[in-house]
């Protein structure tokens, strides 16, 4: 049914770069054959599900949304894939995403954009555009994104849908084709909040092939989920960050925000604000740490190893065919993104700007260590605007960076973030942030899914 509906929609959506219907099948015949052979199965064993093009799937297209990366197959399979095929999910296919994950809008994808289902001339967010707008027009009941700055939350937030970043290293980055290692996370994406804790559970726990990841226990988010489902936040502590009070973002997003502030208080939450004063420079921070991550990750692209060669015309030196298998293969995005962070570490630069940003990244963790010695969670709106026209902020970078206003402090600091939808500004969803504690997952999800209620 769900290959049918993608069938139906996606020449106008496009969520999807790749549609393995054949995989699809096979995947839900044995699970059919297990049922039969009377196994017991976990929660997900035959639920379909949609993976973003940067995790590596096995003999699958796997492309990052590049043209560097066209046509290239994986010999191996991402452990999160792995994780899904074991729990017996059934993947419809690889959804679109801007390349290598660089974008707020989906527009950066080298395969052209993805629509919003909730009006198809705006953007669906980004970079995991595809991943979200898949759940929006139901054509996938979960799916997979990866949240380097946001681009699990800011999408779900611009279609209605839910997004969690779990905590860093709590979720495998092995098989995830890298863009800033020390902030790329691998999430859940789902239309409800129990949803997303379901296969937030099967993906998540200790990989040993992923030096970052976390050898600790999950936290139970799918009873957390249940739990706040209930409605009763009696003896929660949320704290709204000073420094995030409407600057910069949209008066119907704060409208919405607020109302579900009152609302939580309704359920017995203690709401009351917090000073996070170095929030103000995530941001700019950000835009140098993941940048210049980036440019040493991006690195492993040279026309030799994986994907695209141009110019090899046996005339040509090998400096030659690299650097003009780069200049055809990445988009003005990445281009710039590797340029900045080409700049920032190099000599005579790297204390001044990758140097100074680090340490910023200190003093934002800080903010949250002594946030959530007084609070349980902090909450806010997930992003300043509700989804915007195709087109409207492609010309200038920051305006596109403004999107990850809100998202990019937690990046910054490795705790967990979900965006929740809160209600509608111009007819279009807005969502409400809930970030906590390194590790303390569980928490999020209990304070999200009292939001749904
Ligand atoms: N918009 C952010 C960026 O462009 C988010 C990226 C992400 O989370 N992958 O870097």
């Amino acid at each position: 049914e769900h290959l049918d509906r993608i069938a139906a929609v996606d020449d106008r959506v496009h969520a999807f770069l790749h549609v393995d219907t054949e995989g699809a099948l096979a995947a839900a015949a044995a699970v059919d054959a297990r049922i039969a052979a009377g196994e017991q199965l976990g929660p997900l064993a035959g639920v379909p599900i949609a993976v973003k093009d940067v995790l590596a799937t096995r003999g699958v297209p796997t492309t990052a949304g590049s043209k560097i990366l066209e046509g290239w197959r994986p010999p191996y399979d991402a452990t999160l894939v792995e994780r899904l095929r074991a729990a017996g999910t059934v993947m419809l296919g690889k959804t679109n995403m801007d390349e290598f994950a660089m974008g707020s809008s989906t527009e950066y994808s080298a395969y052209g954009p993805t629509f919003n289902p909730w009006d198809l001339a705006r953007i669906p967010g980004g970079s995991g555009g595809g991943s979200a707008a898949a759940l929006a027009a139901y054509e996938a009941p979960l799916s997979i994104g990866t949240d380097t700055g946001g681009s699990i939350r800011q999408p779900g937030a611009v279609t209605g849908t839910v997004g969690a970043k779990p905590t860093y290293g709590g979720t495998s980055r092995y098989g995830l084709l890298a863009f800033s290692s020390s902030l790329d996370t691998p999430g859940p994406c789902a239309r409800t909040v129990e949803d997303t804790a379901l296969l937030h559970a099967v993906i998540a726990g200790h990989d040993p092939r992923d030096s970052t990841s976390i050898d600790a226990s999950v936290p139970d988010v799918v009873g957390a989920a249940r739990l706040g489902a209930t409605g009763d936040l009696t003896g929660v502590k949320v704290g709204l960050v000073r420094e995030f009070s409407g600057e910069g973002a949209e008066p119907g997003v704060m409208s919405a925000f607020r109302e579900t502030v009152e609302a939580l208080t309704k359920l017995g939450a203690e709401v009351v604000e917090v000073s996070c004063p170095n929030f103000v420079y995530a941001l700019p921070a950000y835009y140098l740490i993941a940048p210049s991550e980036c440019s040493s990750n991006l690195a492993r692209y040279d026309g030799v190893r994986f994907g695209l060669r141009v110019g090899d015309d046996g005339n040509r030196s090998l400096e030659e065919v690299m650097s003009m298998t780069r200049e055809a293969g990445f988009g003005p995005e990445v281009k710039r993104r590797i340029i900045i962070g080409t700049y920032a570490l190099s000599s005579g630069y790297y204390d001044a700007y990758y140097g100074q940003a680090q340490k910023v990244r200190t003093l934002i963790t800080r903010d949250f260590t002594t946030a959530f010695e007084q609070v349980d969670v902090l909450v806010s709106p997930t992003t300043p605007f509700v989804a915007f026209e195709l087109g409207s902020r492609t010309s200038d970078p920051y305006q596109m960076y403004l999107a990850d206003l809100f998202t990019i402090p937690t990046n910054l600091y490795g705790g967990p973030a979900i965006s929740v939808p809160c209600g509608l500004s111009e007819g279009l969803p807005v969502g409400f942030q809930v970030m906590a504690p390194t590790l303390g997952d569980d928490r999020m999800y209990r304070v999200a899914a009292a939001v749904e209620s």
